[in-house]
């Protein structure tokens, strides 16, 4: 994650209390417990065919996507960094409040670290094609609600597009989208300057320390500068496709060394709290479909609609 879209959520989570510490690291993922026979896996991939219909029915119908990216992420933390951590909380909050989960999933917008080793950016085209068929597929297979969790903020703009796009053609299926929480009540001080803790900084560096604390390599965190390069100066308001190249193009945007275990077990709950207030909120929303239904109803023919 580089860039928290969703700033403005971050006040909403102030007063999420934390009702429950995250589960140990779900990955890599564990066989499940005997205690699975009780309550199903939250994995998709994890459930048998008659074991899988129950659990659509135990969610509601509600699925999460979570989205990462296969990026570097500064000298210290792994290439799958966004998909580590957003499964990390993907996969605890399901089993707070049930949903299913589908597997890993990393075909994200990513064309601005394609000159760094490891990305895999795939086609705008073949970014959109793949995530509707995904969609589809889901709500073929009784998911309805779609929370698509993302965990890259070079996804910020793809995701809400997508979302809505899907009232291009009509969908039985109602498509949210989820970005990274961080910020709430009772946050640690940070160490680091907040303006420029975007990518593989304090913050993220902190919850992969949670996520995954084994391919977290903190000492080779100085060993490159984070700082923003400024080599563009443009007016606020004027977007260009260059932009995190110009500031940050070692993809690395901030202090990784700052981090701490007491931020990322915050960062972890805050995220983790926020998603599954979204779940419920989500399970609850009988507008969406709704409202969808009668617009695309009413588009086939708009000369009839009311004025
Ligand atoms: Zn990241």
């Amino acid at each position: 994650m580089y860039k928290s879209l969703l700033l403005s959520i971050h006040a909403l989570c102030a007063s999420i209390v934390w009702a429950q510490s995250p589960a140990s690291s779900p990955a890599p993922s564990p066989p499940s417990p005997p205690s699975a026979q009780s309550k199903p896996s939250v994995h998709w991939e994890e459930l048998t065919a008659a074991d899988f219909r129950d659990a659509i029915a135990r969610g509601q119908g509600t699925c999460l996507l979570p989205f990462g990216i296969l990026e570097k992420h500064g000298l210290h933390l792994p290439l799958g960094n966004d998909l580590l951590n957003v499964r990390y909380v993907a996969l605890n909050a399901a089993q707070q409040e049930y949903a299913v989960v589908f597997p890993e999933y990393y075909f994200g917008q990513i064309f601005e670290a394609k000159h760094q080793p490891g990305t895999v950016a795939y086609s705008a085209r073949l970014q959109l094609e793949l995530l509707q068929e995904t969609s589809d597929e889901m709500a073929r297979n009784g998911c309805k609600k779609i929370i698509i969790v993302n965990g890259h903020g070079g996804n910020n703009s793809l995701l809400p597009y997508f979302a809505q796009a899907q009232l291009e053609t009509p969908h039985d299926y109602v498509v949210y989208v989820m970005g990274i929480m961080r910020s709430a009540q009772g946050e640690p001080k940070h160490k680091s300057d907040p303006a420029t803790d975007m990518h593989a900084g304090e913050s993220e560096t902190s919850l992969s320390m949670i996520a995954r604390p084994d391919l977290v390599h903190l000492d080779r965190a100085p060993q490159e500068s984070g700082a923003d390069q400024a080599r563009l100066k443009l007016p606020e308001g004027l977007y260009t496709g260059i932009w995190w190249y110009a500031r940050f193009p070692n993809h690395y945007a901030g202090e990784g060394a700052a981090a701490t275990r007491e931020l990322g077990e915050f960062e972890a709950r805050t995220w983790i709290n926020g998603l599954v207030q979204a779940i419920r909120a989500v399970k609850a929303d009988q507008q969406s479909l709704r409202l969808q239904h009668e617009f695309y109803e009413r588009s086939k023919h708009p000369l009839e609609t009311p004025q």
